[in-house]
């Protein structure tokens, strides 16, 4: 299945909460959820609030692969990746998306939403030790420095970003250096640093039918 790209408001609106899927956005008064807009579709308004066991495994698969705008073949790789890990599956799961090289673009804010950095990212504007980088999935270890190209088009786009971004909290994980337009991914976090919108044990136990 592709990536979604209808109207980015109906996942957060489905999900019932914030995503921050459009960057500046979404701190905006007028971003639905603040508005109250109900779940999308003719019963969205009276959508039931009880769900099967499996109903709610899928629901909180689906907000984290929305929250990573994933598409759900590769969800299941990082999944699959996170069984082989030595701690607990879902606490791997989640380290492994945090360390994602577009998450960490946009944790840094050199992009405002996480599609934005993945955009930044395909587009060879971010380097990764020093070498460029391409691949938004790239998965980095702890102490991996990412920084902006020295190119007028990528740090005028991060420059521009950082300043929209202004006053939202730096992950304790994260370094940014915003003069050199760099970053360095100080540790991998735990799951309380996280601090995840999901259960994400419900996802362990629906990809482990
Ligand atoms: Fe979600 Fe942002 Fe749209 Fe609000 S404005 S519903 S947080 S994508």
């Amino acid at each position: 299945m592709g990536r979604y790209t209808g109207p980015l408001c109906r996942r957060c609106r489905a999900e019932g909460m914030k995503l921050f899927l459009k960057g500046a956005r979404c701190s905006m008064a007028k971003c639905p959820i603040e508005t109250g807009r109900p779940a999308p579709g003719v019963h969205g308004q009276h959508r039931s609030k009880k769900l099967s066991d499996y109903g709610k495994q899928l629901r909180e698969k689906q907000r984290l692969r929305s929250q990573f705008g994933m598409r759900e073949g590769q969800f299941r790789l990082f999944f699959k990746r996170a069984l082989k890990g030595r701690t607990v599956t879902g606490d791997v799961l989640l380290q492994l998306l945090e360390a994602r090289l577009d998450n960490l673009v946009y944790r840094l804010g050199f992009a405002s939403s996480r599609s934005a950095a993945r955009q930044f990212v395909t587009h060879n504007h971010v380097t990764v030790n020093g070498r460029r980088a391409a691949v938004p999935s790239m998965v980095l270890k702890a102490g991996s420095i990412i920084e902006v190209r020295n190119r007028p088009k990528s740090r005028e786009q991060a420059k521009k970003s950082l300043e929209s971004v202004t006053g939202r909290d730096m992950p304790s994980w994260l370094r940014l250096d915003a003069n050199n337009f760099s970053g360095e991914l100080v540790r991998i976090p735990s799951r309380e640093e996280i601090a995840p919108i999901v259960n994400e044990q419900l996802i362990v136990e629906l990809y482990s039918k």
